[in-house]
């Protein structure tokens, strides 16, 4: 299976070269040139097979020749090592915990299958691959961790100054080695910007060989597809609706990819905070991103969400997306209100991006009783452990793969625009 650009450039290429250009020659998103849907038999039996094997059927055909099976499952076996335990909160809800992978969030699945897969690339060969990765919070330290020490790769990770909260500064700060972190002032969407910008800068490329970790790159996005054939492998049940809480909309876009191989799924609600340009394009049909917006759910602060062009890619029209996706935004206030209630009611705690996927699932739920719901709860509230303690008046008990990086000093480097950005790494490498 090869890959063809977004943009229309005809040059179509494999998985290794998608994995290692992370956008096409024109500048456009990867796509994969087919779907084939998987064996039906298959998806009825999930739950006989192991999540490895799961995930072997699912990614196969996006991987082709690039990598051979045995080496495929090796790797699969390295990114899909920790539990996605199922929560019933009653009603027909379940949250669908994916933040039990090593940086507390769902990004670990993604981060750990291209690291993986670019070691694998350049096991033999005098090559380092430069990633380049924008991050909101817990992509860069979800890549900062699956990359830590890999062979032939060097990490450098553009976060906005001050919108990222303080464990999550650590993760991205603390590691040394081949991971370099530089602080932006402005917002994920600058930083997004910037990596953009490097890769169309042919200076930047003469020097390096510049690939992204965002869920631009297919080797960070198409592995997120694993999370919804668990859900349905524990669920076993029809008329399922995901909620998806979505920034990038590279998740959601995912579980957009298993429904199209065949995985029985109803409906999907993208679930946003008020950085809302997806919500709006429903009501208007015309997507018009504003300046984003901080808000206490920052890995979702993103107004110009760059997956959104592959979701838009699987359907035929606005009205055949509609049928399929439905976007609700909700503010900072309703975010906490139903942490609280949730709390309160099933003592279960949600940290502000899962509470955020619950307010769009129940609102898409209202008088649907026949359906069954899931949203993805995608990251650890002690990530975001201020906000959660002063709504709920808990004391959150920081967890053993988090205290270690606590102690440890911040190191980053502060960056100012494009052309400063350009300056530095020029110079550091
Ligand atoms: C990245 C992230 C999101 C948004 O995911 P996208 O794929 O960018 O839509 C939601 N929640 C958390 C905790 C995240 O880290």
């Amino acid at each position: 299976m090869l890959y063809r650009s977004l943009n229309g450039h005809h040059k179509k290429v494999n998985f290794e070269t998608a994995v290692k250009n992370g956008l096409a020659e024109d500048g456009g998103l990867f796509f994969p040139e087919k779907i084939s849907p998987i064996n039906n038999e298959f998806i009825k039996n999930l739950d006989k097979y192991s999540n490895i094997d799961i995930a072997h059927e699912v990614i196969k055909q996006f991987i082709g020749d690039s990598i051979n099976e045995k080496d495929l499952k090796e790797i699969l076996s390295n990114t899909v090592d920790f539990d996605f335990p199922l929560i019933d909160l009653g009603n027909n809800i379940y949250s669908l915990e994916l933040f039990h992978g090593p940086t507390l969030a769902f990004k670990d699945v993604g981060a750990r299958f291209m690291a993986n897969c670019l070691g694998y690339f350049n096991k033999n060969k005098n090559i380092t691959n430069t990633v380049l990765v924008a991050t909101s919070g817990d992509t860069g330290a979800a890549v900062a961790n699956g990359f830590f020490k890999v062979k032939g790769t060097n990490v450098i990770i553009l976060y906005p100054e001050n919108k990222v909260s303080e464990i999550q500064e650590r993760q991205l700060t603390t590691n040394g080695n081949n991971i370099t972190a530089l602080r932006v002032k402005g917002s994920f969407d600058d930083c997004q910007d910037m990596v953009k910008k490097a890769f169309l800068d042919k200076e930047l490329n003469n020097k390096f060989n510049l690939t992204s970790a965002n869920s631009i790159n297919v080797a960070r996005w198409l592995p997120q597809a694993f999370y919804y054939f668990y859900a349905v492998k524990k669920l076993k049940k029809k008329n399922l609706v995901f909620s998806v809480p979505s920034g990038n909309f590279g998740n959601i876009c995912a579980g957009i990819i298993a429904m199209k191989l065949g995985l029985p799924i109803d409906h999907f609600v993208a679930s946003t905070n008020v950085n809302d340009t997806i919500p709006r394009y429903f009501k208007s049909k015309v997507l018009s991103p504003k300046p984003t917006i901080q808000t206490i759910s920052n890995a979702m602060d993103v107004s110009n969400p760059s997956n959104f062009i592959r979701i838009q890619e699987m359907f035929e029209n606005f009205d055949t997306l509609s049928s399929f996706l439905s976007s609700y935004s909700f503010d900072d206030y309703q975010t906490l209100e139903i942490v609280k209630e949730i709390y309160n009611n099933k003592n279960y705690i949600m940290d502000p991006h899962g509470a955020v996927g619950y307010l769009g699932l129940k609102k898409y739920l209202k008088n649907k009783p026949n359906k069954i719901g899931v949203f993805l709860e995608t990251a650890h509230p002690i990530k975001f452990s201020k906000h959660i303690e002063n709504t709920i008046d808990v004391k959150l008990k920081i967890p053993k793969k988090i205290n270690k990086i606590l102690s440890k000093n911040k190191k980053y480097i502060d960056i100012e625009n494009y052309n400063d950005f350009k300056k530095k790494i020029l110079n550091m490498f």
